[in-house]
């Protein structure tokens, strides 16, 4: 069971190369507005599968793009969703930490990449009290929110640069629904293996390329036109290309899945049907948005103790919090990656072999694999 490469597209020029194998050209599938910020190509390597925005945002879009969007979000989501999600999220990470005491793994220093309400981490440092959690974030409202509900060590930066002062600290690195999001995926491994110890793990869920960018190329197909790209993803992975950067990178595959299939029921990465075109795009104003908004992301008061004052959180019997989040959030269907089939792909990754020289003065795009 797997699916044939079902994208049609023009044979197309790029402005910029490939970031994970620096090929300059490919297969035109999409055309997508971010905001009012950028209008771009959406391009499928033929080389490694990769499917990525032409030309790629710069710093300063990506940073204001992720601070509309997260205000979007906010609004859009009701405060008792909000803490439903805190509560989903603290669960997974609590699910997470058992799963890597099953694995007879017990990480001291975790660094987490994007954070969000950084409820996952909390979960996780309630199956290992006592570790230690950095977080980095571009969006300073989001490390303040980590430090206070959490009282995390935060950093403001970007992961596609890299920070020396990381560099072999971390047991764990985690980037939770982030590679998406990143300019320069290639960068963000080369950093992420570099801030880990020998032996560390890097855990990443990140969404089936195939299935994410489907209403985007059925638009350009049926529609010819660009649509919105208001969910800020600027990077598609194909399952194998994704594991293939990993492993020349120097990481090796621990747990590696696809989960989540409702989305692939509907059509999504097959059915090239108009119903699931994504929306044309209106170009909305992302500056006049954040000027507007800004004000009221303040309004909601989140108290971690009320949030996660449940019959079933108890510290003094851990096993319980563990057991009835595993219930929850355990999925029994998975599927290996490389088949393309499911909304997300999980992945556990282990640093191995000697440590790669990295040499941070030339850009990463220009470096070989
Ligand atoms: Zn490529």
């Amino acid at each position: 069971m797997a699916l044939k490469s079902q994208f049609n597209g023009d044979l197309v020029d790029r402005e910029q190369p490939c970031t994970i194998c620096r090929e300059k050209t490919g297969r035109q599938i999409g055309i997508v507005d971010y905001w009012d910020i950028k209008t771009s190509n959406v391009v499928l390597c033929e080389k490694c599968r990769h499917i990525q925005l032409d030309p790629m945002l710069n710093g300063g879009e990506t940073a204001k793009g992720c601070l509309a969007y997260y205000i979007e979000e906010f609004l859009r989501t009701s405060r008792e969703e909000q803490f439903k999600n805190c509560e989903r999220n603290f669960r997974r990470g609590v699910v997470f930490g058992y799963q890597l005491k099953l694995k007879q793994i017990f990480p001291r220093s975790v660094l987490e990449l994007g954070p969000g309400s950084g409820y996952f981490a909390a979960g996780l440092q309630f199956a290992f009290p006592g570790i230690g959690i950095t977080v980095m974030d571009i969006n300073p409202e989001v490390l303040n929110f980590n430090h206070e509900q959490h009282g995390f060590e935060t950093i403001r930066e970007n992961p596609d640069n890299f920070t020396g002062s990381f560099e072999n600290r971390f047991d764990l690195v985690i980037a939770r629904d982030i590679l998406e999001h990143v300019n320069d995926i290639s960068k963000v491994v080369e950093n992420v293996h570099a801030y880990m110890k020998p032996n560390g793990l890097f855990h990443f869920i990140t969404p089936n390329g195939r299935e994410d960018i489907w209403k985007h190329y059925l638009s350009l197909k049926f529609g010819n036109a660009p649509s919105e790209l208001l969910i800020n993803h600027v990077n598609y992975f194909d399952g194998k290309g994704l594991k293939n950067l990993l492993t020349q990178k120097g990481f090796s595959a621990v747990d590696y899945h696809t989960y989540t299939f409702k989305t692939t029921l509907r059509g999504l990465g097959w059915k090239e049907s108009k119903a699931l075109m994504s929306p044309a795009s209106r170009k909305t104003q992302a500056d006049l948005f954040i000027q507007e908004k800004a004000g009221e992301l303040k309004r909601v008061e989140f108290n971690k103790e009320k949030i996660l004052d449940k019959w079933y959180i108890r510290p003094g019997a851990r096993w319980i919090t563990g057991l009835y989040s595993l219930v929850h959030h355990f999925s029994m269907l998975r599927l290996s990656p490389e088949r393309n089939i499911g909304h997300e792909i999980y992945g556990l990754y282990k640093k191995s072999g000697s440590k790669k020289i990295i040499n941070h003065d030339v850009p990463s795009a220009d470096r070989p694999l």
